[in-house]
């Protein structure tokens, strides 16, 4: 509770301009290609905070000075999305003949970027169990490069053991850990031992579905140079709007996830008591395997969580589909509205085969009120119940 107090506050008041002139509340929207520098000196000085549009200007170094707050780090980066922040992450560490651990619960499209394109280009990708913990080490090769953890998983919200891990790796290679889920409010992975922690900004931090961005947190300078290096070799550009997008959402993420909390958890909770719902995948009920995990490492729970339905018959489940009125159909999550969508995990899982038989559905609470939510369910199940 303290450190979420902590934290609240914290992004209300961080990144925020300190000049004693008066100054408007947000940060100036800093549009640039050019930077002018007014001497010789200035222009051919080694620390240079901004020089050119592509590095961002001060509207990018207010969000990441916010970011490190949030993630308790001392350097951020950005990234043009969440995807763009973990490949160039993986890139920075995965060279041709080097060989890298990837979650078996990594987000779907991180694996397709580990299969065809790392993979290609001489990169052994092993997928592992997410609840490998300590035993992490046992899979480390002499050319190993880093390790990708994400906590908790998609689409199957395993809670990976992040202190275990690290204590397993012990700095051998960097741990990296994908941290959308908690977004630094509900999870610190870098006081857990981690090396880096990524956000998708886009979800709960823009929390408005309006904007894609990434960041990126390190403590160790080492590993952020090499990051960097990446980052701006490539040639990314991450436009101020974006960034102030993301930098307004920030305020009010607070207030935002304590009523995706409290909406998922009171979601999650009419879920299990549904005939319909075979399991529930929510990290803050008992009920789940990893709960005591969560419990001692989160803080809290976000909005978004999965069930497994007994049924699966596509008629039966575009009933249910197609009479949800509140809850959309779409892709990304964190921002206001409430999602729910299907997903077939089995198509995805090497290391640890899913076998569940019922279709998952993941699930966004959003910021509807929740009596609509459930009654939007209660009818979208009665409907599935009467379809042929
Ligand atoms: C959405 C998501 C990403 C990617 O973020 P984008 O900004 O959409 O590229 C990465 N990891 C997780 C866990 C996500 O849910």
């Amino acid at each position: 509770m303290m450190k979420d107090k902590k934290i609240s506050t914290g992004l209300v008041s961080t990144g925020r301009n300190q000049s004693p002139e008066p100054h408007s509340v947000p940060i100036a929207v800093e549009r640039a290609s050019t930077v002018l520098f007014p001497t010789y000196d200035q222009f051919t000085a080694k620390v240079r905070p901004f020089f050119y549009g592509r590095f961002g200007t001060r509207t990018h170094r207010a969000f990441e000075d916010s970011i490190a707050s949030l993630e308790g780090a001392a350097q951020v980066m950005l990234a043009p999305s969440g995807l763009a922040a973990i490949t160039h992450s993986l890139i920075s560490f995965a060279l041709p003949g080097s060989h890298l651990l990837v979650t078996d619960s990594a987000y779907d499209p991180v694996r397709n970027f580990c299969d065809h394109y790392l993979q290609p280009r001489g990169v052994s990708v092993e997928y592992y169990d997410p609840r490998i913990g300590a035993g992490i080490s046992d899979l480390l090769r002499d050319n190993s490069c880093a390790v990708l953890a994400e906590s908790p998983g998609s689409l199957t919200f395993e809670i990976q053991n992040i202190p275990a891990m690290a204590k397993g790796l012990d700095k051998r290679v960097p741990l990296l850990v994908d941290n959308t889920w908690g977004s630094g409010f509900y999870f610190r992975p870098l006081d857990m031992g981690a090396d880096i922690s990524i956000i998708a900004a886009t979800k709960y931090i823009a929390g408005h579905a309006d904007g894609l961005i990434g960041t990126i947190a390190v403590n160790d300078d080492q590993l952020a140079d090499k990051i960097n290096q990446a980052l701006r070799l490539i040639g990314n550009n991450i436009s101020a709007d974006e960034v102030y997008l993301a930098h307004r959402g920030l305020r009010s993420m607070g207030a935002r996830l304590a009523q995706h909390q409290e909406t998922g958890l009171a979601l999650a909770r009419y879920l299990s008591d549904r005939d319909e719902v075979a399991t529930l995948l929510h990290p803050g009920l008992p009920s789940h395997p990893d709960h005591v995990l969560w419990k001692r490492d989160f803080s809290g729970s976000c909005g978004l969580f999965a069930a497994i339905f007994h049924e699966n018959r596509p008629n039966k489940l575009r009933a249910f589909f197609d009479r949800l009125t509140h809850f959309g159909m779409g892709y990304s999550w964190g921002g206001f509205e409430s999602l729910a969508i299907p997903a077939w995990p089995e198509k995805i899982r090497t290391a640890v085969p899913w076998r569940e038989k019922g279709q998952l559905v993941r699930f966004h609470g959003g910021l509807e009120h929740v009596d609509d939510l459930i009654d939007d369910l209660d009818n979208a199940f009665a409907a599935m119940a009467q379809a042929g």
